[in-house]
């Protein structure tokens, strides 16, 4: 066979070779690498070239001709197999992308106020309704208004009792975590008087509370509500009417309350409240140690000292007050037997609580 007709034919076994590679590639990443394999410039078709050195040379146009042509068929049939691979890509992708509307959707968690904060608005609102105005103070306060002006004074064993968080001072002013709500009782009266000059006044005041205190039924934080109000003739009766109507709000139920005779320095007299047991309806159960009654509150008639402390007249005027642990009613209400599930952050118990 002639230096010519070899290379003929091994013009055309390459093309043949080419072309069923052409279609047998599967994507366009192959395809690319066929191209640089067949027409790429160390390409099979540039070693066949190499050959045509060897040919005498008016053989040589007739040869490159051919190799020219072969070159465009395999151009052509790459250019072609191409346009096919891409719109299978993109076929493919678009099936990849494709939604499925007829899905079920899922279901995003909704949140959900924690129960405490929903006990805090609930007891807030009632006493709102009532006509009591919300008043708010800070968790860092001075001695005076958490101890002095409730008649607590520095000697006084109650100070001790309460378990205080001491922060740094400010100046000589010696500042603590609040250990109840009672202070904002002297704010909202100092800045009453500034501004309405006399009372009458009906607070109410939510918060959070600080004691050094950890147990089953104690948290080192914790809220609660202080409510008060001073007029001419304030009396025992109007407490327990405002008691009574409250818990009763509160249960949802026409609770029965009695007030046993106490001590608290802020309050002269003074009573715990209890409230008839709402789990045995006064029967006698574990929670209520079968006494049938449960204690709730604190409270009493303001202490004339406190008035005092703020500049109001304790001989014109008097004032009843109490304060309530949020935590404690809403565990009553809710059945919840231990203090620090509001706080462990457990989400199932929230899930609960709070649908
Ligand atoms: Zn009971």
């Amino acid at each position: 066979m002639s230096e010519i007709d070899a290379l003929k034919a091994q013009l055309e076994s390459l093309q043949s070779e080419a072309l069923s590679a052409f279609s047998a590639v599967a994507d366009l990443a192959g395809l690319q690498q066929l191209r640089v394999q067949y027409l790429g410039k160390k390409g099979a078709l540039t070693e066949v070239l190499k050959g045509v050195g060897k040919l005498a040379p008016e053989q040589r146009p007739v040869i490159g001709q051919f190799v020219n042509q072969t070159k465009s068929v395999l151009s052509q049939a790459l250019d072609a197999a191409e346009a096919e691979l891409s719109i299978h890509a993109k076929v493919a992708r678009i099936e990849a992308e494709r939604i499925d509307v007829s899905l079920p959707g899922r279901a995003s968690a909704k949140g959900a106020l924690h129960p405490v904060q929903r006990g805090l608005d609930e007891i807030t609102a009632i006493f709102s309704q009532m006509g009591f105005a919300v008043a708010e103070g800070p968790e860092i306060e001075n001695e005076f208004n958490n101890f002095d002006a409730l008649n607590i004074p520095p000697e006084h064993p109650a100070r001790a009792m309460h378990d205080t968080f001491f922060v740094n001072p400010i100046g000589d002013e010696p500042m603590l975590l609040r250990t109840h709500t009672s202070p904002v009782q002297i704010r909202a009266m100092k800045r009453f008087l500034a501004e309405e000059g006399e009372p009458p006044l009906a607070v109410v005041a939510p918060g959070r509370v600080y004691r050094c205190d950890y147990d089953v039924t104690h948290s080192p934080m914790f809220h609660q509500v202080e409510v008060f109000k001073v007029d001419r003739d304030v009396s025992m009766a109007h407490l327990k009417g405002v008691l009574k109507h409250f818990l009763s709000t509160y249960f949802e139920k026409d609770v029965s309350i009695r007030l046993r005779p106490h001590y608290f320095p802020f309050t002269e007299p003074s009573a715990e409240v209890d409230i008839g047991c709402v789990f045995c309806a006064g029967k006698g159960c574990r929670i209520c140690k079968n006494s049938g009654w449960i204690e709730v509150l604190g409270s009493g008639m303001i202490h004339p000292n406190v008035l005092k402390s703020v500049g109001i007249d304790s001989e014109e005027f008097s004032g009843f007050a109490f304060g309530l642990g949020v935590e404690r009613l809403v565990m009553l209400k809710q059945g919840i037997p231990d203090l620090r599930m509001f706080f462990e952050n457990d989400v199932r118990f929230l899930r609960r609580m709070g649908s």
